[in-house]
């Protein structure tokens, strides 16, 4: 779909986009502290807050409703910033639009359900309002894509992408893993939407907000959303995660912003590792194709003499051999196993082609 997209938040010049406040509206007083403090620290581009909170089960506090959208013009008005909180359906919209919400954004419970994003696509129509979209909770990048296609189809342009993890089965150091390179395959086909990191759904706990935030600005995101609430340990909802304005001071002072691109002089020694990187991986491509080529005269011989196309023991010698060499030059052992797994895989491919043919 060809788009033309605007921006969703023009941040300083050489500072990047920093979208902060408490994962809930909980009071007015709670509000008007949070933004207060935050609007100090003279960094903050747009204040978040949910006013209708998507809770996995009923019976935990699901948001102050409608009611919070006077808090959130107050603190536009007191202190200046703008405002953005979640919808997730036609009426959310309605009232966000008729309070003046500067931003909308879509959750992750949304982006999953066409249903939903539909929903909230039609009642968007006509409106001038830039709507933020986070990924879905799930790894599927094709809901993350249909979402950002169906809110442009109802006319708006300035959207952006918020990238706050995925569910994961399993152990994990993250309450939702980034799968970086999801989130930069997203940003290849949509280069012109902002993409700002939640750290603080993907981290779900305090001490790993600014290892995460960094992360994704070496990676050239736009900016970050981050939880922050006056008394973090008293929040209503996500307690564990957020932090104070304070805090949120200190991250902030520490991150580094990464230059996307710089002059020509001082891109020079950088073109040439990039030339010398292009050069080995034209080589490494050629050397798998004439590894699949000695993989098809294997697979003959076998189709000749009606052996099987798996030989476990080799299979066993080939690992073996290829993670000691692989870890001699300093590739992690999961690296050598996807790369091995994935060599074998179209070796197979091959060799059954062949068998099957004869
Ligand atoms: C939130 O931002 O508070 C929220 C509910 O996030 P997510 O949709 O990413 O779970
Ligand atoms: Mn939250």
């Amino acid at each position: 779909m060809d788009m033309q997209i605007k921006k969703v938040i023009t941040p300083t010049p050489g500072r990047g986009v920093v979208i902060a406040g408490p994962c809930s509206a909980e009071t007015e007083g709670q509000v008007m502290q949070c933004a207060k403090d935050l609007a100090k620290l003279n960094q903050v581009d747009l204040f978040r807050s949910g006013i209708w909170k998507p809770r996995t089960r009923p019976g935990s506090f699901e948001g102050v409703g409608k009611e919070g959208l006077s808090w959130l013009k107050r603190v536009k008005e007191e202190t200046g910033l703008r405002t953005t909180t979640e919808v997730a359906k036609a009426s959310h919209v309605y009232d966000c639009l008729k309070a003046g919400i500067d931003v909308l954004w879509l959750g992750a419970r949304t982006t999953v359900n066409p249903f939903s994003v539909q929903e909230v696509a039609d009642a968007l129509s006509g409106a001038d309002v830039p709507i933020m979209i986070k990924n879905p909770i799930n790894p599927d990048l094709g809901l993350w894509i249909g979402a950002v296609e169906r809110i442009y189809k109802a006319g708006i342009t300035r959207i952006g992408l918020i990238h706050r993890g995925f569910s994961y089965h399993g152990e994990t150091i993250y309450r939702n893993v980034p799968r970086w390179q999801m989130a930069i395959e997203m940003k290849r086909r949509f280069p012109d939407l902002q993409m700002v990191v939640d750290n603080s759904h993907i981290c779900g706990n305090r001490h790993m907000l600014a290892e995460v935030a960094q992360e994704a600005l070496n990676l050239n995101y736009d900016g970050v959303m981050t939880e922050v609430h006056p008394r973090p340990d008293e929040a209503w909802s996500d307690a564990a995660q957020q932090i104070t304005p304070q805090v949120f001071g200190e991250l902030l002072q520490n991150l580094r912003l990464r230059k996307p691109t710089v002059d020509e002089v001082e891109m020079e020694p950088l073109t040439e590792l990039r030339r010398q990187i292009d050069e080995i991986d034209a080589d490494l491509i050629g050397m798998i194709g004439r590894r699949m080529k000695l993989s098809d005269q294997i697979g003959e011989f076998k189709a000749e003499r009606n052996i099987a196309v798996l030989q476990s023991d080799r299979w066993e010698e080939v690992i073996t051999e290829a993670s000691k060499k692989g870890s001699a030059h300093g590739l992690s052992e999961d690296f050598m196993n996807a790369y091995l797994r994935a060599i074998h895989q179209e070796s197979i491919d091959h060799q059954d082609a062949i068998v099957n043919r004869g």
